[in-house]
């Protein structure tokens, strides 16, 4: 008997392509998933340190990132972090919370590409592999894609091809160009949730350690993001989530050609006035006795940090604290408070875990369609949507990707 069930060839087999390719599979079509990379999923099994961290429990704040990113919170919201925690669980992957992280309860990431994988064969879907799709082409309302073995010719197709951030693992914007073909646009592809270059002396001392703090992103002069938690000294860059959290800004700021730079708040829970209050009474007190301003301060930054700084107010961290001057002491607060560091750029697309930009949301419809080409979808980072760290984008590349598959499914 034929099969008089619809065609839909996805390429890609990232998170997007893979949710995407089961869940119009589940709605009646004949899904074939190409994928260029000989393994399927192989960005998945890298996700969050061989951990994946696949969504969030906290959406406060501007954790999604686009040109309409109401628009991008709708389609969240249609399959949010709930439906996708059950879903998984559905697959008998249950999830693990660590503070408001997400994560499959073994904490390996290959237990989400695995059931996704095995969901795929489950439902018959077509995986092929080690194809790399060159060329699509329109023909009377059909998909021709066109691999360098391969012709494809499907009733609907569906992109879902990544963004340009991380190339090792196939998502290099390949077919772009392609897409440019079919009429649709790029906002501008940056890395996000990157770490940022510098050629700071500070680091040369500095590199290896690991510190908390509140960083505070400038650009022009001017703060006008920040983000708190562990960041890293690195030989040339500096990371840490939330350096990695403000790239994307640095990245739209670098490409301005504005100066940016990051300022570092070791003492964030203190006002400025409230330190020097506090270090004049330390270094100040009877009890301190000989001690130096290092033996004094030991207990509360990191060694290494400690003597670069009192070094950079001018104090001398081998004599007693009293015995520096009092205008050094003072100083020393200012110093703990706002340790800036010049960026000269990001580590680029190949250390970068996302990109911003890419094809604007106003030229697909609500469901993800098209709005050039009926029949045709996008779903994923190949869209205008980037995250925060935690979780985000791959709860972002799940949801498109179900709502682009249940919206290609509909006869
Ligand atoms: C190291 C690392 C760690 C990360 N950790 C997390 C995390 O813990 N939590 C989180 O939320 N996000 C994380 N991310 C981000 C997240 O993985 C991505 O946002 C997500 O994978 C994007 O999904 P996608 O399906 O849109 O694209 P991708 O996962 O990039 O998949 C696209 C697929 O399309 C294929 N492809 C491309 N061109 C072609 C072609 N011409 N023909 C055939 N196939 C093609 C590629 O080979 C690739 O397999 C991480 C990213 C990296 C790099």
């Amino acid at each position: 008997m034929p099969d008089d069930k619809k065609t839909l060839t996805v390429i890609g087999s990232g998170p997007a392509g893979m949710m995407a390719a089961i869940t119009a599979a589940e709605n009646g079509m004949n899904v074939s998933v190409i994928e260029q990379n000989e393994k399927l999923c192989r960005k998945i099994y890298a996700t969050g340190n061989g951990r994946c961290n696949f969504t969030n429990m906290s959406w406060k704040g501007d954790v999604i990132r686009s040109g309409d990113a109401k628009k991008a919170l709708k389609i969240i919201k249609s399959f949010d972090n709930k439906a996708l925690i059950e879903y998984f669980d559905s697959l008998g992957v249950p999830a693990r919370i660590i503070n408001d992280y997400v994560y499959p309860a073994s904490e390996q990431a290959l237990a989400v590409a695995e059931a996704l994988i095995s969901e795929a064969k489950k439902l018959k879907i077509n995986l092929i592999c080690n194809e790399k799709v060159t060329d699509i082409k329109i023909k009377d309302g059909k998909y021709d894609v066109y691999t360098p073995v391969g012709r494809y010719l499907s009733d609907k197709l569906l992109i879902a091809t990544g963004g340009k951030a991380s190339p090792i693992h196939g998502s290099d914007g390949n077919l772009n160009l392609k897409i440019k073909a079919l009429g649709h646009h790029f906002v501008k592809q940056l890395p996000a949730l990157v770490a940022l270059k510098t050629d700071d002396k500070k680091l040369e001392k500095l590199s290896g350690v690991r510190v908390k703090c509140r960083a505070y992103l400038n650009i022009d002069g001017s703060a006008v993001f920040s983000e708190a938690g562990e960041i890293i000294f690195n030989k040339t860059n500096i990371s840490g989530i939330p350096v990695m959290i403000l790239s994307r800004y640095a990245s739209l700021a670098f490409e301005e050609k504005k100066k940016v730079s990051l300022s570092l708040d070791f003492f964030p829970e203190y006002e400025e006035h409230m330190l020097t209050e506090k270090i004049q009474n330390l270094f100040y007190n009877a009890k301190a006795g000989q001690k130096t301003a290092y033996e004094l301060l030991i207990g509360y930054l990191n060694n290494k940090l400690l003597d670069y700084c009192l070094t950079l107010a001018g104090i001398n961290p081998d004599k007693p604290a009293y015995s520096n001057k009092h205008k050094n002491i003072a100083n020393l607060s200012a110093v703990l408070k706002n340790f800036t560091l010049v960026t000269k750029g990001t580590e680029g697309f190949e250390k970068a875990q996302v990109c911003c930009g890419g094809i604007p949301l106003n030229e697909v419809s609500d469901r993800l369609e098209s709005l050039k080409h009926p029949g045709l979808f996008f779903a994923g980072e190949i869209l205008d949507v980037d995250g925060s760290c935690g979780g985000y984008n791959l709860q972002w590349a799940f949801s498109s990707g179900h709502m682009a598959g249940i919206s290609a499914g509909r006869i």
